[in-house]
């Protein structure tokens, strides 16, 4: 078996028309009037990202995911996507075909096709996965990290430290029915609410590498600093749970990483509006604190009201 056949029985049937069905060189885009193409690219490596036995359709979704986060996080709608898989000269085909069968599923959920990639040997045994994702948005609507003012509020989808505690379990007792090892396991990128944040967000950003570390890229790039309420911040009942039992403080989690939800910063007239799409998207949304001018920087509010500066905190690969 070689990396021709898995392409043409597994990766072409999810290719998009762009893809002219995996049988060229190239994809072939044609510009649409009004939009734009915003474009955002991830890389997934075993041992860093997840688990080489972790499921196949898992890593092909979560490789998905996390680039579907960006564009949400961009107020872009998700259309296509290129592959690069480097694969161990180990791989087996069953492994490529389950692979294969979960991103069939998430192109179903998200509404979206292949349109290229490549499939190449790596030595070792870290299979490399990257995505390249492409998204549009009206013309000029992308958010961007900059752009928060002074007196905005700022809001976080979703719920906090759910995959971070998911990954330390997962490491102890790997079970995938654990409701915070799936949280590790498979993000929940908020697509629907996200595109609704176009011209309505000041600034925004995915919660990738640990809610603090984040807010801090958004205070660097609007050049403000985000007042953050650490009571404000939503957990799950489980994460809180975990909290209880472990005695620790919530602050912990927002320093870890995976959360995949959208921070973002919005005018307080736009409050009942934002309140009103996210029920509409069945997307959970929380105020979490206030920009306001000052240098560029995060603080944090305990509960004993203790102000700690911590924007240099959180998910770091050197
Ligand atoms: P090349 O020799 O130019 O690298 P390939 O044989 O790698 O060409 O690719 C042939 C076609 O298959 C191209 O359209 C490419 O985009 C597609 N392709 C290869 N690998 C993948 C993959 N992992 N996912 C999606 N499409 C792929
Ligand atoms: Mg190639």
């Amino acid at each position: 078996m070689n990396e021709f056949h898995w392409i043409e029985r597994y990766f072409a049937p999810l290719a998009g028309e762009e893809g002219l069905q995996l049988k060229d060189d190239a994809a072939l885009l044609s510009p649409l009037p009004g939009k734009d193409w915003v474009i955002t690219q991830d890389s997934l490596t075993a041992g860093i990202h997840f688990f080489a036995d972790d499921s196949p359709a898992m890593i092909a979704q979560k490789a998905l995911r996390v680039n579907l986060s960006d564009l949400a996080a961009k107020g872009a709608s998700a259309k296509g996507y290129f592959l690069s898989c480097l694969l161990p000269a180990d791989t087996q085909e069953a492994w490529v075909a389950e692979f294969a069968r979960g991103l069939e599923q998430d192109q179903q959920r998200y509404h979206v096709k292949l349109w290229g990639g490549d499939t190449s040997r790596i030595t070792g045994h870290g299979i490399t996965l990257t995505i390249t994702a492409l998204g549009t948005v009206d013309k000029g609507k992308m958010l961007r990290r900059q752009g928060a003012k002074p007196g905005d509020i700022l809001y976080c989808t979703g719920t906090i430290g759910d995959a971070h505690l998911g990954l330390k379990a997962r490491k102890e007792k790997p079970n995938d029915q654990d409701l915070l090892q799936q949280r590790y396991l498979l993000p929940q990128p908020c697509t629907t609410f996200g595109t609704q944040l176009a011209g309505v967000a000041s600034a925004a950003l995915d919660i990738s590498d640990g809610l603090l570390q984040d807010a801090g890229h958004l205070a660097h790039q609007s050049k403000l600093t985000l007042e953050i309420d650490a009571h404000a911040v939503p957990l799950s009942s489980a994460a809180q749970n975990w909290l209880d039992k472990n005695k620790e403080n919530p602050v912990s989690l927002f320093y870890g990483g995976d959360d995949y939800q959208i921070l973002f910063t919005a005018p307080k007239k736009l409050e009942t509006h934002l309140m009103q799409l996210a029920a509409e998207t069945q997307t959970s949304l929380c105020s979490v604190g206030i920009a306001k001018q000052g240098p560029a920087q995060v603080i944090l509010s305990d509960a004993e009201g203790n102000k700690i500066n911590c924007e240099q905190a959180g998910w770091q690969h050197f």
